[in-house]
Parts: C-alpha cells; structure tokens; sequence
C-alpha cells in the first residue's frame, strides 16, 4: 500500500513492538494491512496526515486553517513551559496543531474533513483545535457538505485550562446548527478517544463508527473506581462494549472504514 510511505508514526527497524498482543511483528507486513497487527488485529494510532491519504480520494484534499496555532493563553509553565512543548511538537510532527481540516471527497462525494494527530500534545483540545474544529464544522454548514471527524485525543488541554472545556460547548454549537441544517455528520473514535474530546464533539455524530479495541472513555478507570468506590467490568472502555451498550453505532476495521464512510455517506444523501 503506497499510503504510509512518508511518515512513519512508529520507530523504524525490521520488527516492531505489539502494542496489543506485545508481539515482535514485522514492520513492512504491518504497514501493508495499513498499521494494523498481523497476529492480533490491534489498530496502531496513525498521522493525520495517514487518515488523509488512507480515506480521501487522491488528490482531492484541501487544507484550512493550516497555520492556526495556540497563543498559549495562560502563559502556562510547569517544568519545561507550554510554548516550549508546543515548539517541540511542531518540529517533531511538522503540524502546527493537534487537528488538520480541511475539503475533499470520499468516493466522490464532497466532505469537510477533520483528523486529529495523537503525537501533537497528545491529540488534546485547546483554543485552536476547538476553533479549527468549529470552522470546519461551519464550512460544512455553508456549503451544505457532509462533515467527517476522526478523533484520537487524550481529552481537553490542561494547559490551556478553563478555555480548554470552553471548546466543548463552542464545537457542539456549531454541530447542532449543522444538525439543524440536516446536514450529516459522521464521527470515527479511534485509539484513544478520551475526555473532553468524547465528552463533545466525538460524540455528537450522527453515526458514530470506532476502530476495533479503541479504548474510548470520559475519566480513567482508576478515577470512577476512586468515585464510584465500585470494580468496573473489564474491557468496559473498549469500542465492543461501547458498542454493546449503544454508544456506538458500528464499529469498522481500518481496511473498511473509507468503504462504509462512503456507502453511509450515499446512503444518507438519498
Ligand atoms: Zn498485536
């Protein structure tokens, strides 16, 4: 597969590590079934720049708000200082933000599209993923096209604070107006989706797919077990259960998801 020739999101060598099953797999084998494990099906997170290329059609992809990046609010410093982590990000990812949106097609058919980068801070929420995330929702409505998400995210940014959750309500308005509008909206949880990521945006589609075994969860297990002074169930923040419990509407392997992305999207236009 000719998509995940460009950047690597995993160390380089022959084998690499299972972060599932912690098997020795091979690296060029894994990345032929799109980063996903030979021996046990874990999903490897992927690049946003990966989620483009593995799910729009060829050349089709537009990017927005390229250049926005946090102003860093609170002048936030704890160790090294948050202005610091985010110039390292940016080197170490070549992104600006955690999220990259922007226009395309699947299958066709016109989409506003938005994928979330975990190696960024963590694939956290602060102004500036919230405000890309808004205007892409805005784009959508303007121009009457469906919007896709892919979120991978460890949740609000801390760092950021208050403002952080602010972009909660801020996303969810724009989508309610999209929702308002008729207009689809479908969301991907990927590994992991957690926090005030789950708590909003994610969980507004219309139809929400995940990844098998994407752990997809508000707080930590540790912390309801610390509140709720009860044992969870086991495996009770995977995809399957999720889907069990109808938070989810389907869950769809990697190698499926721009197929049904796109027979969902022709099936909602009709
Ligand atoms: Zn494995």
């Amino acid at each position: 597969m000719r998509f995940f020739r460009k950047k690597k999101p995993v160390p380089d060598g022959v084998f690499i590590k299972c972060d599932g099953c912690g098997k020795m797999v091979y690296r060029k084998n894994t990345e032929e079934r799109l980063w996903v494990c030979p021996e046990c099906n874990y999903h490897f997170r992927i690049s946003a720049a990966d989620r483009v290329r593995l799910h729009l059609d060829d050349d089709t992809f537009r990017e927005i708000d390229s250049g926005m990046t946090s102003n860093d609010p609170l002048r936030f410093v704890s160790g090294e200082s948050y202005a610091e982590k985010l110039t390292t990000d940016c080197e170490k990812t070549g992104l600006k933000e955690a999220v990259c949106c922007g226009e395309g097609r699947i299958g066709g058919e016109d989409v506003v599209f938005a994928a979330m980068d975990f190696r960024f801070r963590g694939g956290s929420m602060g102004c500036a993923v919230g405000e890309k995330l808004t205007r892409a929702a805005e784009l959508a409505a303007s121009k009457e096209t469906p919007l896709i998400t892919i979120s991978s995210s460890g949740g609000a940014r801390m760092q950021e604070g208050a403002l952080s959750l602010m972009q909660m309500a801020k996303t969810c308005a724009a989508l309610q107006k999209l929702h308002t509008l008729r207009i689809p909206y479908l969301s991907v949880m990927t590994h992991p989706t957690t926090g005030g990521v789950t708590a909003s945006w994610a969980s507004m589609g219309d139809i929400i797919m995940a990844e098998p075994g994407a752990m997809i969860g508000f707080a930590g297990r540790r912390v309801i077990e610390q509140t709720v002074k009860e044992e969870l169930p086991d495996g009770f923040q995977t995809a399957e259960f999720l889907l069990q419990h109808g938070f989810l509407d389907m869950i769809v392997e990697r190698k499926n998801l721009t197929s049904t992305l796109s027979s969902v999207l022709a099936y909602l236009r009709h």
